[in-house]
């Protein structure tokens, strides 16, 4: 097929999420040329989630217009490496983005930084636990240090606009505030979410039990505010249609409300979308990207030269490009050997929901990431000795907003259909609400990423396999920190509970998370690695791979904050470190 050759440019890069904008501004700040290519649509506030439209909950939470279409790409699943892959022919246990701001257009907004220890999460474990940790974990450190991400988290936070309250300044320790955080160099950048009546009385619920409950970080805006980039967002008004919907009041943070809009005008960026990047071209020696192979609408095809070429697609697709593009060794999960799709993990999501008789919610109220939380339970913030696992989750509760066709919170026990059940909604819509505990998932040898050899895209190019279960570790930890969860619960005092801690097998049935990390991971070895701390590429120094492929071993976190922290980052070191000595590794 022919392919048309473009003048080269400095920079390009692919997808324009989160990741990709920024690196797009902070190397336009720099003077480069910078193309970016998107495979789906540009997306604008004002035109896409007018005020009159975007509280659609068929057409955004049922009919899933924000996130790609499977007939476009798809993953094929399975759970363990001796079954067949089948393709996911609609999206249920995760909700893939599509189009400029990508998955943050419809995310949540929990702006959480992971913990120091977590970055050097397998020295860590085995220094407090020895040989307790399950060896069939293959976790990893990352090679990066707090000290050289925070800076980054912070910058991240400036831009989303980030409302919360800081449980650790520079080591002093703030009342009120996560204390389980690691030092920050200051606060959020505006004061916590005013709270709704649930996490108010999870909050109460939890102080009486000795916990140090906290306002979840939140990328809902708690007030006017503007970013360093000029860009403003007008307050959040709880209007409920948050999750898997774009904002119309240009209060969740987003790259199309906080980022793009800063770049698009500027005469060193171009921005091309419905362009699918279908490779990474390298040149003889293997060890230099020379620019990218992309598709348009029209089905035409182009070599977009370049001297530097960043991938952040997000976890599956920058693994799949990499697979595709013969970068690095393919993972095999038998000799454990080879880094591209190695160390795949997934959210271990918890639930208790709260029956009460009468106390009213009005859960159609809310947002995505306006909710209070507690830490006690998460990662190693607790003593695992003789627990038999090690991880844990962050407990909360955030009121999403219940939209009448999902929202039907019945009790256990309750008939699925007919009057009973018609009663039974009506009864319990006004008086549910639950506490989830979003938690650690822990790479093991045989949950990884590789390419499928029996389903292809429309291109004719394999889609992405992925091999996952939830490791016994996670499995044990869900229970332990469910019962946990309950306790926090029956203190609330509602007339019945149901524990709901994740279950094995992993299966598409149930929106579960869409934090799905690793399978290009960093690292300071290459033999278990994929990038080094800057996000380059082991051996092809212009190449960069930024975004939660790089998460080796996925905390009781969301990843955003670190997916934002980390394209500061590598932009920053592109900016003062690699553009002295261009094509070199930096150190
Ligand atoms: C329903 C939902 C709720 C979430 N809630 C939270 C939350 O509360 N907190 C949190 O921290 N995280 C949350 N997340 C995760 C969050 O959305 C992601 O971490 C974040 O969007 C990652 O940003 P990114 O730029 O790396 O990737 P993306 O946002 O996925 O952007 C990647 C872009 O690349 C484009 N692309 C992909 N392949 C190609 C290609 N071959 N060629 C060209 N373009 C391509 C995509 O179309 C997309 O626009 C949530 C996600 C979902 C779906
Ligand atoms: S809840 Fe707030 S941030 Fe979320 S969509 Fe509504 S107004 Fe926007």
């Amino acid at each position: 097929m022919m392919i048309k050759k473009l003048p080269a440019t400095n920079v390009v890069i692919v997808g324009l999420g989160w990741a990709g904008s920024i690196l797009a501004k902070e190397l336009c700040d720099q003077g480069l040329e910078v193309v970016g290519l998107e495979r789906g649509p540009w997306r604008d506030t004002a035109k896409d989630f007018n005020i009159a439209s975007a509280a659609d909950e068929l057409r955004y939470n049922a009919r899933e217009e924000l996130m790609l279409r499977p007939a476009q790409n798809t993953c094929t699943m399975r759970n363990t490496p001796s079954e067949t892959a089948l393709p996911m022919r609609f999206w249920g246990s995760f909700h893939p983005g599509n189009g400029t701001g990508g998955a943050g257009n419809h995310w949540a907004g929990l702006t959480f930084r992971y913990q120091p220890a977590d970055f050097r999460l397998a020295s860590h474990l085995r220094e407090r636990y020895g040989k307790e940790v399950d060896p069939a974990l293959t976790l990893q450190d990352w090679g990066l240090d707090w000290e050289e991400i925070e800076p980054f988290y912070d910058a991240f936070e400036r831009v989303a606009g980030v409302s919360g309250k800081a449980g650790n300044i520079q080591g002093k320790l703030i009342q009120g505030g996560n204390p389980y955080e690691g030092p920050r160099t200051r606060d959020y950048p505006n004061p916590p979410n005013v709270q709704t009546i649930a996490p108010t009385l999870f909050a109460k619920a939890a102080t009486e039990m000795g916990y140090q409950p906290f306002y979840v970080p939140s990328a809902l805006a708690s007030q006017s505010y503007t970013n360093q980039y000029g860009l403003t967002m007008g307050p959040c008004t709880y209007c409920g249609f948050c999750t898997n919907y774009g904002c119309a009041n240009y209060s969740k943070a987003s790259a199309i409300v906080n980022v793009l809009p800063a770049v698009a005008n500027m005469p060193n960026f171009e921005a091309r979308t419905d362009c699918e990047v279908l490779e990474v071209l390298k040149d003889s020696t293997g060890k230099k990207a020379t620019g990218v192979v992309y598709i348009d609408n029209n089905g035409e095809r182009y070599e977009q030269p370049a001297d530097i070429v960043i991938v952040a697609a997000f976890t599956f697709e920058n693994v799949r490009l990499m697979l595709l593009s013969k970068v690095g060794i393919p993972y095999d999960p038998f000799s454990g050997k080879g880094t591209t799709g190695r160390n795949y993990c997934y959210q271990t999501a918890n639930n208790v929901r709260l029956f009460f008789k009468d106390q009213i919610f009005n859960p159609f109220i809310g947002g995505g990431a306006i909710g209070m939380g507690i830490d006690e339970f998460n990662n190693d913030n607790f003593d695992h000795s003789g627990l038999g696992f090690v991880g844990g989750g962050s407990t909360r509760v955030t009121p999403i907003g219940s939209a009448p066709i999902a929202s039907r919170p019945v009790p256990p026990g309750t008939p699925r259909w007919g009057s009973a059940w018609k009663k039974a909604t009506v009864d319990h819509y006004l008086t549910t609400t639950s506490i989830g505990c979003e938690a650690s998932s822990y790479p093991q040898r045989t949950n990884y990423l590789s390419l499928d050899p029996n389903y292809n895209d429309p291109h004719g190019r394999p889609l992405l396999r992925i091999t996952f279960d939830f490791p016994d570790n996670d499995m044990r930890m869900a229970q332990y920190v469910t019962d946990k969860v309950a306790e926090i619960a029956k203190v609330m005092n509602p007339e019945q509970i149901q524990k709901q801690p994740r279950k094995g097998p992993w299966s598409n049935g149930d929106y579960q998370s869409s934090h799905v990390v690793g399978g290009f991971v960093m690292g300071s070895d290459p033999s278990t690695s994929s990038v080094n701390k800057f996000c380059q590429v082991w051996d092809i120094p212009n190449l960069f791979v930024v975004g939660a492929s790089a998460v080796p071993n996925n905390p009781g976190y969301n990843p955003t904050g670190t997916v934002g922290a980390l394209a500061f980052r590598t932009a920053h070191y592109i900016r003062t470190q690699y553009l002295q000595k261009p094509g070199e590794m930096m150190v």
